[in-house]
């Protein structure tokens, strides 16, 4: 049966590769360009990516963008402060509508995911260009669909725990790294009406989005957010009521 392509959006901050030669040497195009073209790779038709950018006006998420987006994915690091609140506040509306979201590596701190998760998110790190092990703990899970277990990224920045998540609605992979650490690297969420999911590698100075176990981890990854063809909450976010029903913002009971 044919159906439409997944509507893909890799949202890039794209600073480290302008500001870091050593960056731009390993991603031409950007971070964001090496996640697009590892998705794009494996889903082909299946998909249609393209790229928004922090400084594109409205961080190029505007309300069109994200009403023709099923899976958003964010890379983001130094820009997190500067992302505009209303933003933050429109992409967390569509992953309670719907949106599948992707946080990578450094994203543990984007507001948006901070906001998704209610905790601090934070977690032990070191640059130390540590070994990073990648286990998978749950083979049935369509995420870890092909790929290896376990994987191996030769340097790769350590991100440790105790990482301040809510406990996750289901964990794919758990990373050792040579420093003796380990990591729940592979995390699965439900907001809402929406999934999220957030993956550890991804560390600026290493070319881990070139990396094919990377690659296959976010188009799967890709795919499970988008969850199949689905109802798509586009016109409001339920609050609940005082008597325990949702309504909608408009005042009409909602479901
Ligand atoms: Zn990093």
């Amino acid at each position: 049966m044919l159906r439409d392509p997944i509507q893909v959006t890799v949202w890039g901050e794209n600073i480290h590769e302008r500001e870091d030669p050593a960056v731009r040497a390993i991603y031409p195009t950007g971070m964001h360009g090496a996640v697009a073209s590892g998705i794009a790779e494996h889903l082909g038709e299946g998909a249609r990516v393209r790229t928004a950018l922090f400084d594109q006006h409205e961080h190029g998420l505007t309300d069109e963008v994200l009403a023709g987006t099923d899976v958003l994915t964010w890379w983001g690091h130094k820009a997190h402060d500067g992302v505009a609140d209303a933003v933050v506040e429109r992409v967390h509306r569509h992953v309670l509508n719907g949106m599948g979201l992707i946080v990578l590596h450094s994203g543990h701190h984007a507001k948006v995911f901070v906001r998704l998760m209610g905790t601090t998110c934070s977690l032990r790190w070191r640059e130390a260009d540590d070994r990073e092990v990648v286990w998978t703990v749950d083979p049935t899970h369509p995420i870890a669909d092909g790929v290896p277990s376990p994987f191996v990224l030769p340097e790769q920045e350590m991100y440790g725990e105790f990482f301040d998540i809510p406990r996750p609605d289901e964990l794919v992979f758990i990373s050792t790294f040579s420093g003796g650490e380990a990591f729940r690297s592979g995390c699965c969420f439900r907001r809402g009406w929406g999934r999220v999911f957030y993956f550890g590698p991804g560390h600026e100075t290493h070319p881990v989005y070139h990396q094919p176990e990377v690659r296959r981890v976010l188009a799967n990854a890709v795919r499970w957010a988008y969850g199949g063809p689905r109802p798509r909450r586009t016109t409001y976010t339920p609050e609940l009521s005082p008597t325990g029903w949702f309504e909608r913002h408009d005042g009409a009971p909602g479901r």
